[in-house]
């Protein structure tokens, strides 16, 4: 049910006003001053505001101008209540941020109408803010793990190690890259190597506890952000997340395949300033270490040495 809010000082138009709305299926906030309207809006997110002009404390143009003013993610729509009816008035309200206004004594056949119109703009309003946030999130992420991307990773890792640095608590950057990959595609076909990043995604996201982050970092590379990480949480979860991978095999549309993954770990707990690049960058050594020593492994580099 849409909320309406009546702001208005004069009881009895109030009260026919009020039951006209819930007639015809609004849930109706009464208030009979400015302030009292202004705090009941944003503590019920009213969606229209019909607001008398000439009001106690707040009058309804000023009203209307602070609510144009708050930061609030939620549209208001606002008509304006008023004996007034000179261009000059009118444009008053408009400038102030009305979306509509209404003459006394309301013609409430008419003041229905323009409650749809309002309604309809709120809708509309309601799905945008939904399509906006929709956009943004796909934004930050791969399409095809649903990881943050590689920005965004990267951007979180940074944000990480200076609220890590601040609340003295370590965190730590893995690096992990799967195993001949390229194989798994030049043998199985494209569609199967896809079907195995998903998979690992999936294997990954479930191994992780709740605060840490993952993000796709390259082609076939993930990073991971481990909250609270020194050394030796750090090798036990580069341990769990390996395990997660070549402990048991993959049902593909290919049959079930054997993938594993090396992983190159770096804790901040030796160095706290160290940097977003720096850490990406130790983090990349280990991992080639793990490649180099033979796969299926995973290594870790002090930031002291
Ligand atoms: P290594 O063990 O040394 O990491 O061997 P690798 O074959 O995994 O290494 P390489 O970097 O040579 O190959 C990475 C491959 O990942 C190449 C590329 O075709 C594949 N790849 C990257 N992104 C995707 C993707 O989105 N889907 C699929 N199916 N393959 C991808
Ligand atoms: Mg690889």
């Amino acid at each position: 049910m849409l909320k309406v809010l009546i702001a208005e000082d004069d009881r009895v138009s109030a009260r026919i006003l009020e039951n006209h709305l819930k007639k015809w299926g609004y849930q109706v906030f009464l208030e009979k001053n400015g302030e009292d309207a202004w705090k009941t809006l944003d503590k019920e997110n009213i969606q229209i505001a019909i607001l008398d002009w000439m009001m106690p404390k707040l009058n309804g143009i000023q009203l209307c101008k602070k609510i144009r003013k708050r930061e609030s993610d939620l549209y208001a729509y606002i008509i304006l209540l008023t004996a007034r009816s000179s261009t000059e008035d009118i444009v008053k309200g408009l400038n102030a941020g009305a979306d509509d206004y209404i003459t006394k004594p309301v013609e409430y056949l008419e003041l229905k109408a323009r409650l749809s119109t309002g309604r309809r703009i709120i809708e509309l309003e309601n799905y945008n803010r939904k399509l906006r946030d929709r956009l943004k999130k796909l934004a930050q992420q791969d399409s095809l793990t649903s990881f943050l991307n590689k920005k965004n990773i990267t951007l979180r890792l940074r944000e990480e190690l200076s609220r890590s640095q601040r609340d003295h608590q370590p965190i730590a950057g893995i690096l992990i890259d799967i195993d001949k990959f390229k194989q798994i595609n030049d043998t199985y076909g494209h569609h199967v190597g896809d079907q195995v990043l998903v998979e690992i995604s999936s294997r990954l996201k479930k191994r992780l506890r709740r605060h840490d982050q993952i993000g796709r970092y390259g082609g076939d590379e993930i990073l991971v952000i481990a909250w609270d990480a020194d050394s030796h949480t750090l090798r036990k979860i580069m341990e769990r997340l390996r395990r997660a991978i070549s402990g048991t095999p993959f049902e593909t549309d290919a049959g079930p395949i054997d993938v594993s993954i090396s992983l190159g770990g770096v804790t901040s707990e030796f160095k706290a300033d160290i940097t977003t690049e720096e850490l990406i960058k130790l983090s990349d050594q280990a991992l080639y270490e793990a490649k180099s020593k033979g796969r299926d492994r995973a290594e870790t580099r002090e930031t002291f040495s």
